[in-house]
């Protein structure tokens, strides 16, 4: 046993030193960004002359998870429109892929990842899509929970071989080391994060993790020594933590709570009645208890028993769960969230002098704290 003793950090433990800025408003910041996919290669010479740009991506590089009520056709639609990129959830089946990828939508392609797991019947309904496809699918997200083993590794290197011309996104990892290896596997943006997630369990399960800042600054600095990338993937509970992540080096931010409750996310709208503190006085002079009604959307782990029962009838007897289902509040149209991302980090670029979100990074200076708000008044919020 060894104990690793230097400091690893969240995104609570720090805040970004405001910095002098010529920046006048923060209409200025540009938050698209520019990326080379390192290990993408034309099928044959043809397709590089066909299709010049396909090696680069332009775009707000925020990403929606590939969970269930967040990773939907409807949410990657939406968010493509902003130049936002979805990892579609696993479940979909291969014919409402094919719908989805076969078309003349080239934001389909560009903003799109078709997601699968490590097993043959996920190679088998990547072959099956990608050949009926058109060419037009171009990123892969290989996700396991744990991207330590030697399995997920072949798979991803294996992968890179049959499919040079298909982006891959693998993951996930937490240090620099693996980052590396599945670099160099063939895997071209790493995800990076175990434990960090809002319906994520698995710290409390397995005692395993690690401070979710530190691993977005770690595998970073892996993944562009190689001229790989990686996306922080989980933890964020507000636009601050986006920009503390993007701060960080993270090429990508993967979000999954901060895009639940919205109708693009398709879950069920439940109500519920709530008797509150106040009362009022009806016109016989008594008092009478006020209600309110509050629309909540579930929103569950995709390790959780409810992602195990709908999708796989039942947890397996060897598995234990490693996520929760939440109730979230009803957030209608997923337009005013992302405004309100946006424009958080832009913010924090007008803060720190960068007049670019790629040169936010460099811009940075993370002060440690030990409270990172005021939350004197959070509970009695009644607008913002
Ligand atoms: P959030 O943005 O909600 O904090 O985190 C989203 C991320 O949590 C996802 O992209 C995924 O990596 C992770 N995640 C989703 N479901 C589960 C789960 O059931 N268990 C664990 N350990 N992680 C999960």
């Amino acid at each position: 046993m060894r104990i690793e003793e230097d400091v690893k950090l969240d995104y609570k433990d720090v805040l970004i030193r405001p910095k002098r800025s010529t920046l006048g408003s923060r209409k200025e910041v540009d938050l698209q960004r520019g990326y080379t996919w390192r290990n993408w290669q034309a099928e044959d010479m043809s397709m590089e002359q066909i299709r010049p740009d396909s090696r680069h991506w332009r775009g707000v590089p925020i990403m929606a998870s590939n969970m269930d009520g967040v990773g939907t056709f409807a949410m990657a639609d939406k968010l493509a429109e902003a130049k936002i990129f979805t990892c579609l959830v696993k479940t979909y089946s291969v014919n409402e892929l094919v719908g989805y990828f076969d078309n003349q939508y080239s934001e389909r392609t560009e903003f799109v990842a078709m997601s699968i797991g490590i097993t043959d019947r996920d190679e088998q309904k990547f072959r099956d899509v990608y050949e009926q496809a058109d060419g037009n699918l171009k990123y892969v997200c290989i996700d396991v929970a744990n991207g330590y083993s030697t399995r997920f590794r072949d798979f991803v290197a294996d992968f890179k071989i049959r499919y040079p011309n298909i982006v891959i996104i693998a993951g996930n990892v937490v240090t620099g080391e693996m980052t590396e290896e599945l670099i160099l596997a063939g895997a071209d943006i790493v995800k990076v994060g175990i434990g960090p997630g809002s319906v994520c369990t698995t710290r409390i399960q397995t005692g395993v993790g690690y401070p979710q800042l530190s691993a977005v600054m770690e595998c970073a600095d892996a993944a562009h020594g190689l001229g790989g990338h990686i996306i922080a993937d989980g933890g964020c509970t507000c636009p601050g933590d986006v920009a503390k992540a993007f701060a960080g080096g993270a090429d990508f931010v993967m979000l999954g709570g901060m895009l639940a409750g919205h109708d693009e996310g398709g879950g069920e709208v439940i109500t519920k009645t709530y008797e509150t503190n106040e009362v009022t006085k009806t016109d016989d002079g008594f008092y009478e208890s006020v209600y309110e009604e509050k629309q909540f959307v579930t929103f569950y782990g995709m390790s959780s028993k409810a992602a195990n029962d709908k999708h796989f009838g039942g947890l397996k007897e060897y598995r234990s769960s490693e996520g929760r289902e939440v109730l979230v509040p009803y957030r209608g149209a997923v337009g005013s969230t992302i405004q309100d991302i946006l424009g958080g980090v832009r913010s924090t670029c007008t803060y720190a002098g960068a007049i670019r979100l790629k040169h936010l990074n460099k811009c940075t200076t993370f002060v440690r704290c030990t409270q990172t708000h005021n939350a004197v008044y959070e509970k009695n919020t009644i607008g913002n």
